[in-house]
């Protein structure tokens, strides 16, 4: 299976994506994370992206994308993977539906993860990561509205979108995901 998880900076998207990542064993696939990793190393991409993410603005869509072409294209995603943080525009999601394709994967599920805007910027500021600031934090959500929302409408064309309610216990949040996923008794996953 391959899964994208879509939502708001804050929405829950890290915390869901591990869990769903051990209860399906899938390999979870986080661009933040990689990005972050790259900025405490020091390396050259780290060097680049560490502003542009302080700024809570994005990352270049062609470094992001050659990044996610060679994560997927390692031979352990066969297995199934869960991406987390990509696509972030359009031209990242159309990118992907290229990869898919080059890589014969054919098994997409898009969950999108649904909470209110005051609620999200309640959670991004009680979170304190470095680029959680409230000036950062309302940069990044105007970029999700003009940027990152019109991928939701766009694979609502071409896969089947799940919508589930981010709100509610880590818990409750996680059945609702595997419920639609998997459409058994989530009991069977404990
Ligand atoms: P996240 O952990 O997903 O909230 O990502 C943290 C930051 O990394 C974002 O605010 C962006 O600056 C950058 N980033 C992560 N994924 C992407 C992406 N797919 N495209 C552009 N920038 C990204």
């Amino acid at each position: 299976m391959q899964l994208i998880i879509l939502g708001p900076p804050g929405v829950g998207k890290g915390t869901q994506s591990q869990l769903i990542a051990q209860n399906l064993h899938l390999i979870h696939l986080s661009t933040g994370e990689i990005l972050r990793n790259n900025v405490d190393k020091k390396t050259h991409l780290g060097l680049q992206a560490k502003l542009v993410m302080e700024n809570g603005k994005l990352v270049s869509d062609d470094i992001m994308i050659g990044m996610i072409r060679d994560e997927l294209s390692k031979p352990e995603m066969n297995k199934g993977f869960i991406l987390d943080g990509f696509p972030r525009t359009l031209e990242q999601a159309k990118a992907l539906d290229n990869i898919f394709t080059d890589l014969k994967f054919d098994d997409v599920k898009i969950i999108n993860l649904v909470v209110s805007e005051e609620e999200i910027i309640k959670r991004l500021m009680a979170r304190g990561r470095q680029d959680d600031s409230l000036e950062t934090v309302k940069h990044r959500l105007s970029v999700y509205r003009e940027q990152t929302a019109p991928v939701k409408s766009y694979y609502l064309q071409k896969f089947i979108v799940f919508d589930i309610n981010g709100e509610g216990s880590i818990e409750e949040i996680n059945n609702s995901i595997l419920h639609v996923l998997t459409r058994v008794n989530v009991k069977e996953f404990k």
